[in-house]
């Protein structure tokens, strides 16, 4: 019992709260009460034990022009456009582990897409672009794992891409490196081996639109707000893996993420 309290004031942030107002544990406690816990979803911070809290995970799509032409796109024609991965598809890969990552169900064809992830420690409506690299807390590696051939399928029938993309597990990532560390970046190396062979390689610089202009067009669909992440895109050469293999995924300045299919 004792600990499932704990779990829950945590997951409400109720303890800090408490503490920041001067309040008594029991003063926490007034109001109404969540009837169980739903576990908040955070990433570490490199250099602290300090953690960041999800609040939505947003992915851009068809953001290097090479990809949009190998999914079938004119990238010189198409505005960006954007989807959401539910917060608990999140899976946390520490620096220097090997992830097991399952293979999911439903698929016979599971893409990675490893991608730049941009975290916002402030938001706002309409962000102009040059304001918007101002709420970025860090940046960090990710992967947008894909159930490619649901995703067609849907894509076909023009139904949502949901099962394709939004799924249990879908979006490990590695911790996130502060910009008061690293800075902001609009170029360098990304990569992705499987088992040692190179599988995607490109330059961040190739990126249609730019993480801020990514920020400043998504403001305009919904208000930002501390704790969203955005997934900022994969380059070409998207392709399956299955269990057993190794994945390995690098950006200049952010790190290596290690993630076993099994
Ligand atoms: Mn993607």
């Amino acid at each position: 019992m004792k600990s499932s309290r704990r779990d829950l004031m945590k997951a409400a942030g109720g303890i800090s709260l408490a503490a920041a107002a001067g309040a008594t544990p029991a003063a926490a406690q007034a109001g109404p009460k969540a009837i169980f816990p739903v576990a908040q979803k955070t990433i570490p911070i490199v250099g602290t034990t300090d953690v960041f809290p999800v609040r939505r995970v947003y992915c851009i799509g068809r953001n290097y022009a090479a990809h949009s032409r190998e999914m079938g796109s004119d990238p010189t024609r198409e505005p960006p456009f954007f989807f959401q991965k539910p917060t608990d598809a999140i899976q946390n890969v520490k620096v220097g582990e090997v992830a097991d990552h399952p293979y999911p169900s439903l698929t016979k064809n599971y893409h990675y897409e490893v991608e730049l992830v941009a975290a916002l420690k402030s938001g706002g409506k309409n962000i102009p672009i040059d304001k918007a690299l101002e709420h970025v807390y860090g940046y960090a590696v990710g992967l947008d794992m894909t159930r490619r051939d649901l995703q067609r399928a849907m894509g076909d029938e023009k139904k949502p891409w949901e099962i394709g993309k939004s799924f249990d597990m879908s979006a490990p990532i590695g911790p996130i490196h502060p910009v008061d560390k690293i800075g902001h970046f609009q170029k360098g190396a990304i990569t992705l081996t499987v088992n040692g062979a190179v599988k995607q390689k490109a330059d961040l610089s190739f990126m249609i639109w730019s993480v801020a202009e990514q920020i400043a067009k998504l403001s305009e669909a919904n208000e930002l707000m501390p704790g969203d992440i955005i997934y900022s895109g994969t380059p070409e050469n998207v392709g399956p893996v299955v269990a057993g293999e190794l994945m390995v995924c690098g950006i200049d300045k952010v790190g290596e993420l290690h993630v076993k299919v099994v």
